[in-house]
């Protein structure tokens, strides 16, 4: 496995005026692709390469990053043509989320999917993007892109924890 699936973040809140939030009252399937989007907290987590393991499928994370990761801002430089740019980049959608282990505990996809909240960095409940950052749950100050590793030593880089 190399890399994944990002989806960008549209970074405003999108809550019903006085009503509980489009997360809590509309299923993954039928979000607007609006809402599917902002969804996205922008930790670029999901953008590291991984290995997966033959035998037991265990993923392991590392911290270098696909080559169109902007390794600072945790977005992707070209959202749009992204799965035509990497062909293992892929373009999630509801259905898929259940299935897609690998995705990080703290992805909002996965979060929701498993019947959880977002959690409170989350730029729809915080109101402020930079927090996904500042709380340490981003990609910023740890990824490297690919473009500076060498594919023989990307093992080295392998993330200590499950993330
Ligand atoms: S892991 Fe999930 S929330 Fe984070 S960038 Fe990827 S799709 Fe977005
Ligand atoms: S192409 Fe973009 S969205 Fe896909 S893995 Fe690379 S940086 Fe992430």
């Amino acid at each position: 496995m190399k890399n994944s699936a990002c989806n960008e973040a549209i970074n405003r809140p999108r809550r019903h005026a006085g009503g509980p939030p489009f997360w809590k009252t509309t299923a993954l399937e039928q979000l607007h692709p609006e809402q599917w989007e902002a969804l996205c907290d922008g930790c670029g987590r999901c953008c590291l390469q991984k290995f997966q393991n033959g035998k037991t499928g265990k993923v392991t994370y590392t911290w270098v990053a696909c080559y169109l990761l902007d390794t600072w801002a945790c977005r992707c430089t070209d959202y749009a043509n992204r799965t035509a740019q990497v062909p293992t980049c892929l373009a999630l959608t509801p259905g898929q989320i259940p299935r897609l282990r690998w995705l990080p505990k703290t992805c909002a996809y996965r979060r929701l999917s498993e019947g959880k909240d977002l959690e409170p960095w989350h730029p729809l409940v915080s109101g402020d993007p930079s927090l996904v950052h500042r709380a340490g749950i981003s990609v910023r100050d740890k990824a490297i892109s690919e473009i500076y590793v060498h594919p023989e030593d990307v093992e080295y880089y392998t993330v200590g924890y499950r993330i």
